[in-house]
Parts: C-alpha cells; sequence; structure tokens
C-alpha cells in the first residue's frame, strides 16, 4: 500500500539516520506506517522494537508505560542505554525546537540530542529516532543531522478500504444504490484530504439521509474544498468555463489540446512523456487566467490555485513547511492541474537575500519538485511582469512551452466579441435594434484596436447597464460610448507592453496563430511600432 514511501523509510532506517521529521497531524496512521516497516525483516532486515512518546504519557510500548520518562532528559538517557534494536517515535518535540513562533528552543534537550548522535549512528545497537509533529521546526544546530521526510495523504486504496470498513460497521447506512464505480469515485472526491477529514466528509454524506450513493460527492468535494481553503495557500477552484470562452489564443489551445489524456493508458503506449507544464505571460487582461480555469473543464481534471505570495510570506505558518504541505495536497489529488497565479509575485523576495535564504530555498523545493516530479500534476503558471522572473525558472526542462499573450489581433477581437455578446445578448427586446451578429461584431472589433480581452468584456457590459439605466433596448451607439470612454491599457502602459513583446520575442511562443497575427499585420493600422512588434515566436505548435 505504501510502495516506494516505505522503501524510502526502511533505507532511511537501515542507512542509520539518526533523526528523522515527520510532519503531519495523522499520528495514527503513521505510527501504524513506521511500525509497518521497523517490525518487518523484509523491510529492514533487523526488526526493531517501537516505543512511542508524549509529554502527557512518557515512553510506552504496545505492551508497557516505562515510568519516569515524561520528561526529556529522562527519555534521552533511557534511549541512550537501551540496548535493542528499536525505533522511538516523538510526538510533538518541536516545543522543545522552538516550535511557536516567539520561543526558542530548548538548549538542555537539543545539546543531549546533538549528544546522542554517536550512540544512534555508530553504537552496536541499531536505534532511530522519529519526530511526528504537525509543525516543521529544526533547530539551527540540528539542521545537518535532521533528515526530512515527507509522508504522503492516504491513497484511493487506503481511502477505499476505510470507506468499506466504516460501511461495514455502520449496518444502518443504506448503500443499496452503491456500486464499485461509485464507491470509486466518492473515494477520488476524498483525495487531498487526511484519513480523519475523508472519514469526517464520510460521515458528513451519511449522517445527511442515513445513505452512502454517488449524489454524495459534491457534500464530499464540498468538504474538500474548505480543507483546501483552510490551508490559506491553496484554492480548489470550481469553474464550468471551457474552451468556447476564450477567444483566440488559437496557439495555446491547440498545445493545450493536444496534451490532453497524457496520462491515460494510450499516452502510454506512444511513451510520451508526462508534460510539466507551462508558462503563459504576457499582457494583463488578455485571458491568461482564463486559460487555466478552461483547462481544467477541457482535461476534466480538478484546479487547485496556489497562492505563492501567502506561501513565501509565511502567513499562515512557516513558509517551507507551507511549500511542503501544498505540494503534498496536490500530489494526493492528482491527476491535477496546478495553477501558480502571478507567479512573479510570489517570486519577487528571491532575488532579495533579506530572509536568510529562506525565499531562495522554497523556491528551490518548487523547482526541484517542478523538474523531478512523477505525480500526474500539470503546472499552468501565470505572469504579467516577466522581467520580475528569476531565469532559473525559465531554463529548459522546467516548463513544456513559455507561451506569451499579446494585444488580440483584430480576429482574435471578434472572437473574443462573440464570446461576450452571445453570453449577454439573449433576450430579444434588449436585442430590438442589435442583434449579436458578424456585422456587429466585425464593426465592434474593428473599431477596439488595441483593447484587451477584459476591456473587450467591459464595452458589453458597459453598453448594456447604459440601455438597463435608460430601461430601453440597446443601441449600437452604447457601443460607441462606452468605446470612447475606455483608454486602453495598450494608449497607458504601451512602453511596459513593448518591453514585453521584445522579451517574448526570443523566449516565448506567441499564443496566438500566425494566421491571426498575419492578418492582424495587415488590417490594422495602430503605431507600427506596436503591430509589427508583436511578441513571441511565431510557431505552429
Ligand atoms: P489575465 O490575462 O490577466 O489573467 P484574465 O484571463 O483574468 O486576464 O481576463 C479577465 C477577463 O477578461 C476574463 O475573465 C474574460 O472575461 C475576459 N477575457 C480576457 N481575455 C479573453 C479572451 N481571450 N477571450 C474571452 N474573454 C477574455
Amino acid at each position: 500500500m505504501y510502495d516506494n514511501n516505505s522503501k524510502k523509510l526502511s533505507h532511511l532506517l537501515r542507512a542509520r539516520f539518526p533523526y528523522i521529521y515527520i510532519t503531519t497531524y495523522e499520528e495514527d496512521r503513521v505510527t501504524k506506517f513506521i511500525k509497518s516497516i521497523a517490525l518487518s525483516k523484509t523491510e529492514v532486515k533487523y526488526p526493531r522494537e517501537v516505543f512511542t512518546w508524549t509529554q502527557s504519557t512518557g515512553l510506552k510500548t504496545d505492551e508497557r508505560i516505562i515510568p519516569n520518562t515524561k520528561s526529556p532528559a529522562r527519555l534521552i538517557e533511557y534511549i541512550t542505554k537501551y540496548e535493542n534494536d528499536s525505533v522511538f517515535i516523538l510526538y510533538d518535540f518541536h516545543v522543545f525546537f522552538g516550535g511557536c513562533k516567539q520561543c526558542r528552543p530548548d538548549t538542555a534537550v537539543v545539546r543531549s540530542l546533538r549528544d546522542l548522535i554517536p550512540t544512534l549512528k555508530t553504537g552496536t545497537t541499531r536505534k532511530n529516532i522519529i519526530f511526528v509533529s504537525p509543525e516543521l521546526c529544526i533547530p539551527d544546530t540540528l539542521q545537518k543531522d535532521i533528515v526530512l521526510y515527507d509522508f504522503p495523504l492516504p491513497k484511493m486504496e487506503e481511502i477505499k478500504a476505510r470507506l468499506n470498513k466504516l460501511i461495514s460497521s455502520n449496518k444502518a447506512i443504506d448503500t443499496e444504490n452503491l456500486n464499485e464505480e461509485d464507491k470509486d469515485k466518492i473515494c477520488k472526491a476524498a483525495l487531498g484530504l487526511t484519513m480523519q477529514e475523508a472519514e469526517n466528509a464520510f460521515a458528513l454524506a451519511m449522517v445527511n439521509d442515513g445513505k452512502l450513493s454517488k449524489n454524495d460527492i459534491d457534500i464530499i468535494l464540498g468538504e474538500k474544498m474548505q480543507v483546501i481553503r483552510k490551508t490559506g495557500m491553496l484554492e480548489y477552484v470550481l469553474t464550468d468555463l471551457g474552451i468556447e470562452d476564450i477567444g483566440g489564443l488559437d496557439n495555446l489551445k491547440k498545445w493545450l489540446l493536444k496534451r490532453n489524456n497524457s496520462w491515460s493508458e494510450k499516452a502510454k503506449k506512444y511513451c510520451i512523456p508526462a508534460p510539466k507544464g507551462v508558462l503563459v505571460t504576457g499582457v494583463p487582461g488578455c485571458g491568461k487566467s482564463l486559460t487555466a480555469k478552461a483547462m481544467s473543464t477541457i482535461w476534466q481534471l480538478p484546479l487547485l490555485r496556489l497562492d505563492l505570495g501567502k506561501i513565501f510570506s509565511g502567513i499562515v505558518g512557516s513558509s517551507e513547511e507551507n511549500m511542503r504541505k501544498a505540494i503534498s495536497t496536490v500530489e494526493a489529488v492528482a491527476p491535477a492541474i496546478l495553477w501558480v497565479d502571478e507567479i512573479e509575485k510570489g517570486l519577487n523576495g528571491v532575488s532579495q537575500a533579506n530572509d536568510s535564504g529562506v525565499s531562495s530555498r522554497i523556491f528551490g523545493t518548487f523547482l526541484t519538485w517542478m523538474q523531478e516530479k512523477t505525480a500526474p500534476v500539470f503546472v499552468i503558471a501565470t505572469a504579467n511582469n516577466i522581467h520580475q522572473l528569476p531565469p532559473e525558472l525559465l531554463r529548459k526542462g522546467r516548463f513544456d512551452e513559455i507561451f506569451f499573450v499579446d494585444l488580440p489581433t483584430l480576429q482574435e477581437r471578434k472572437e473574443i466579441f462573440k464570446v461576450h455578446l452571445t453570453k449577454r445578448l439573449k433576450d430579444d427586446e434588449v436585442c430590438a435594434e442589435v442583434k449579436p451578429d458578424d456585422n456587429l461584431i466585425n464593426k465592434l472589433a474593428e473599431m477596439t484596436e488595441g483593447f484587451i480581452g477584459s476591456e473587450i468584456e467591459q464595452v458589453v457590459i458597459s453598453a448594456l447597464c447604459e440601455a438597463f439605466f435608460e430601461n430601453r433596448a440597446l443601441r449600437f451607439s452604447d457601443f460607441e460610448k462606452a468605446v470612447a470612454n475606455t483608454v486602453p491599457l495598450s494608449q497607458t502602459q504601451k512602453e511596459q507592453i513593448l518591453a514585453i513583446r521584445e522579451w517574448a520575442n526570443v523566449r516565448a511562443v506567441c499564443a496566438s496563430s500566425k494566421e491571426s497575427i498575419e492578418t492582424y499585420e495587415q488590417s490594422d493600422s495602430l503605431g507600427k511600432d506596436i503591430s509589427s512588434a508583436r511578441g513571441g515566436r511565431r510557431l505552429d505548435v
């Protein structure tokens, strides 16, 4: 059930790493896991006795409590003298390491742990110490002697086994309409939760109507959204936006469509490497976030948005721990899409050496994960200000492709108008004077040269508001007024747009299709410097 993870832990035990640190809330589950390895001859060759320790009970095994071991000093003394192969699981030791933010490490405890290292490493008996704590806190002086071990959230089979147990021990629950396929769907919805949280979600679904059926999936997903939101760094984004909601960006859309099902059995036959991710940069308000959301619908995968800013600021806990937690949650939900919105904002501090290297370390963790991840997680990073992106992020091998989203071309503006007009112009009375037809779309697209996607959407909304306030049908003049009242970003930030285009010319692929750019260049008259310098390489992906 634990496969690679048990191998990793058994290697650490056998290699006699003195201190292993596991950050988790799941004490029972992790203890069971450690026991399954430490007691197994096949896993560790020399099975070890397993002790657990808490400050309230002291040291104990399944059979006995060891008296006088509640204080850390007595505990360490006992471990030093103990003469059988053993593993000591110490809960909540972070409090002695300065766990709560203002505290300092207990120097006596830290010193005695350092004194214990030679015994653990080279003594005749094999002894390992594992710290299990919900918080990651390691004193500087022990940094080099403690290895971190990532205990994964429960996988599908584990959750299913627990669900089956729950059902069989709860005869009053009606599961008549629950087949194996539904059970799988329910368990899949619970991926990303701890076992306790999954159990709570199942219980909630059951008490609702005394039944468990596939109709409960939404309840479980709802619980999961809450739990994920509580972390403060990740948000489970629910969206129904699809490919038809994106006007233009044909090249980018084509690239994404081609990579759909990359984790399927069929893709394995073609030996296609799993896609890592894309970086979508460019002019703000032109559809980068929209693309991330639509991808989730196109690929039918859950979308988790990562707030890097919160991770780096450490608002919700230690930054490094936050990054690890976020990664392990996303991996547990996988296959999934991880959307790193405005990545440049989060990475702002990386180049500034004023936080004793914490930002660089977290950033390093993220990059290594991106490069080496084996879980089917596709990363879509979006960025407006590419000048703030650290060069390491753009190195080959991090992202499969870097796309540049420019001001929409004439053709693209037509498509964007079409999206927003069809979405909003539905009522016959409202559309008595103007119809959302090609004629209107062509005129509006011609009038809005240099407008970004969000400004186009705003033109449609403003025109409708005008008609609404005057309690009459929509008129073409409402659109004219809305266009006249807009000072487009391409005018107010012309210099910045030119600068990012220049950047993109050598580094990124144009998100628009070649065809659409060619028509743009033939037909648009806006300052030649803008149109002729359109950013991004023109490739057909
Ligand atoms: P950003 O590129 O800054 O992430 P968004 O994707 O958030 O911009 O765009 C803001 C809004 O503008 C979208 O929600 C959508 O309504 C509209 N919009 C922008 N670009 C497009 C587009 N290409 N097609 C349709 N709507 C668009």
